[in-house]
């Protein structure tokens, strides 16, 4: 069994993407060519917001952001250690410092009570705080609701920006990823819920200024060709992997959303009923696009191993939270400091996850995962 089947999904829309694909050879505009535009459009429709650009990746993506807000060295930018590291690199890649706020032991994502805690009593100095990252983890928004007015509470001046890598598709309140905060930032990498054949994403803003900043900086601060205007980078998407999102984004929305839901209600179902498993929650307020289905059990490794000899495939998103990883070591966090985040990074598993799952695979999943607890 895959993990995820990302070739059934290529065999329902291969038409579709080769037809795409091939044009782009044909016209022969690689870079900024007109799928950029197509695809940069449907998804600002989609999400409901005002400007969507196309950028190389998740990770570039956040980075433009942190740029248009002209994040420096001795700033700091609050987030949560339970992510990718691509959150809190991007602060360290600009100077500056990621301040980690623990998580909620219910849905794993950034706790508004945490982050109002941190901004009352802040361990530095605040002034010098920017703003905030915050993680859809897995799929599932955090409480934007109530982070906004954590942040609007505080009397600080900080910037919000979502971490959309992992939430393209869900909703929150009506409202799609990718329109929540001042900017969000999503990736397009293969196994995200909606993947191009490389690396790929998108940066999101109603806001018209920032908006233009971050198109000067995804093409190297240019304003116009060959005059520099800010320090920039290449963060352009490229039009071949434009062409394949347009490919495969009606099959998508139409489809995959439902899919991974109805994938991820069958585990529920059977795994909630297990003693030993704690399945995943998703808030009333929420529907999650399941980038993963992550279960937290006492004996991890023994279960991994159980599933891999019955041929299930598993995951660790993510086994060390940031503060206990060696690059962030000097920032003097010590072990048990963030106590929710480093206890679920020792518990949590993923298993396979994706709209293509059959019966047969879910199936061998659950029942595999029962005898282990028997
Ligand atoms: C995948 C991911 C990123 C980075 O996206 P890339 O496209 O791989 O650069 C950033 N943040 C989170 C939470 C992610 O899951």
């Amino acid at each position: 069994m895959d993990f995820c089947n990302l070739k059934s999904q290529y065999s329902l829309v291969k038409e579709d993407i080769d037809r795409r694909v091939l044009a782009v050879f044909e016209h022969g505009r690689y870079i900024f060519g007109p799928e950029i535009t197509e695809l940069e459009k449907k998804c600002a429709e989609f999400c409901g917001v005002k400007h969507a650009l196309a950028v190389s990746s998740g990770t570039d993506a956040l980075l433009m952001g942190l740029m248009a807000y002209d994040v420096k060295p001795g700033d700091y930018v609050i987030t949560t250690p339970f992510t990718f590291i691509a959150t809190a690199e991007m602060i360290a890649l600009l100077g500056a410092v990621p301040l980690f706020v623990d998580i909620e032991e219910t849905t794993y994502n950034l706790d508004p009570a945490k982050l109002a805690e941190m901004l009352k009593t802040p361990p530095v100095d605040k002034a010098k705080i920017k703003g905030v990252i915050a993680v859809d983890l897995y799929g599932q928004m955090p409480d934007y609701e109530a982070i906004e007015k954590v942040i609007a509470d505080s009397g600080l001046d900080l910037f919000l920006i979502e971490d959309a890598a992992q939430s393209f598709g869900a909703v929150q309140r009506g409202k799609r990823a990718c329109a929540f905060g001042d900017i969000a930032a999503t990736s397009f990498f293969p196994s995200k819920p909606l993947g191009c054949y490389g690396d790929g994403g998108m940066v999101f803003t109603n806001c018209d200024t920032l908006a233009e900043k971050m198109g000067w900086i995804r093409n190297h601060g240019q304003n116009e060709r060959y005059r520099h205007k800010i320090v920039g980078i290449n963060g352009r998407l490229d039009s071949v992997q434009a062409a394949v999102l347009l490919g495969k984004f009606d099959l998508f929305v139409d489809k995959e959303i439902d899919g991974r839901d109805r994938i991820a209600a069958i585990y529920t179902e059977k795994l909630s009923k297990i003693k030993g498993v704690k399945t995943p929650a998703v808030t009333d307020f929420n529907r999650s696009v399941w980038a993963q289905y992550s279960i937290v059990v006492e004996n991890r490794d023994a279960l991994a191993a159980h599933l891999n000899a019955k041929g299930v495939p598993t995951a660790v998103h993510y086994p060390i939270p940031l503060h206990m990883q060696e690059v962030f070591a000097d920032l003097g966090v010590k072990k048990g400091a963030l106590p929710v985040s480093e206890k679920i990074a020792a518990h949590i598993m993923s298993l396979p996850m994706c709209a293509y799952k059959t019966q047969e695979d879910t199936d061998t999943v659950t029942n595999a995962v029962a005898e282990f607890f028997k």
